[in-house]
């Protein structure tokens, strides 16, 4: 579905949230199901997860949004910033740590958006334009117990499942994106004339196609493979970090690949395969950095022969 519909030039990372409510069902209390899932058919935006904070992006462990507790309630204080969907989403699920502990306990809260004490800016950004990108505050806001999101001082586990599945996803949508780039750029090497002949027939587009054929090869059977992976329950976090590191790359390559051959008519004007370039170049560092993704998939590669 992802590569068709990226094929078609839709922007399928709007669809992410849709993986996520497995998520919302397996950790969710009854009661945050339901207001999750009574959403389900509106098209609104139901939920989304802050975690990245002004000093802590990459080093998700230093995040200093705390929560503590005084006369059975729970106050959350911090801030977080880069939060997709902030603007249009009525519930966040927002990691914190125990800020009467002196361990390191992450836990996660469900935030009705409306409470008082929190505010909320939208950013500017590259690409990814389609949805918002936010900065938001939470001053002393007022929760209950039944807020918490899954089992206290389990927030980091929660996100690790989490992190794979959209790693995988946003490798996915960056092939449907390129893709649709590639044969945007086929259809009109060979209808576009310049020094009397079309330049599909000039082997330096020719390079190009081949090039371009061969790395949507490539992340087609990683992807078709890390699927394969998990739907029997073998994908590790090096599987989806590899599909994330290399498509988003890959992809992006590709885009640009195309938009050369395009030429002025992709620069100026409306093309889609601008938004494609502004879009892709995006997911080089939201939901984890290319270095992050090397690392991971670096250190589990070793691990297999220690
Ligand atoms: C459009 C967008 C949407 C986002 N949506 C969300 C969201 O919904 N929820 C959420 O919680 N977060 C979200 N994020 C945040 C995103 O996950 C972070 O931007 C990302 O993890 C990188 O963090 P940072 O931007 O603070 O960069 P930093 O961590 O400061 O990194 C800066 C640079 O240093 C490199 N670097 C850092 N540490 C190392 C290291 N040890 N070795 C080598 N290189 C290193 C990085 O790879 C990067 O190139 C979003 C970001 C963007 C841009």
């Amino acid at each position: 579905m992802w590569e068709e519909l990226g094929r078609l030039g839709a922007p399928t990372y709007v669809l992410y949230q849709l993986p996520g409510l497995n998520t919302v069902l397996r950790e969710g209390t009854p009661e945050q199901i339901d207001k999750i899932m009574s959403m389900r058919g509106t098209g609104k935006q139901m939920w989304n997860s802050a975690i990245t904070e002004p000093s802590a992006g990459s080093d998700v462990g230093s995040l200093q949004t705390n929560y503590t507790r005084k006369n059975g309630k729970v106050y959350l204080n911090g801030s977080k910033c880069f939060i997709t969907s902030a603007a249009g989403t009525p519930y966040l699920v927002v990691m914190a740590k125990d800020g009467d502990s002196d361990e390191l306990i992450f836990s996660e809260w469900f935030v009705d958006m409306s409470k008082p004490g929190i505010k909320m800016s939208k950013l500017p950004k590259l690409g990814l334009k389609m949805d918002s990108c936010c900065e938001i505050q939470f001053d002393n806001v007022e929760l209950e117990e039944k807020d918490m999101f899954g089992r206290e001082g389990n927030g980091f586990n929660r996100v690790k499942e989490e992190f794979d599945a959209e790693r995988f996803l946003v490798g996915l949508t960056n092939y449907g994106t390129a893709y649709c780039a590639f044969e945007d750029a086929a259809k009109y090497a060979n209808q576009r004339v310049q020094f009397g002949e079309t330049i599909g027939r000039f082997q330096m587009t020719q390079e190009k196609f081949a090039h371009m054929a061969t790395k949507l090869a490539n992340m087609r059977n990683m992807l078709y493979m890390t699927a394969w992976k998990g739907d029997n329950g073998l994908m590790t976090s090096g599987d989806a970090a590899m599909c994330k590191y290399y498509c988003a790359n890959a992809g992006f390559e590709v885009v640009d690949d195309a938009m050369q051959i395009l030429g002025g008519y992709a620069i100026a004007g409306e093309h889609r395969i601008s938004r494609f370039w502004r879009d892709i170049r995006v997911d080089r560092v939201s939901g984890g950095s290319d270095e992050m993704q090397i690392l991971t998939l670096g250190r589990e590669v070793l691990k297999r022969y220690r």
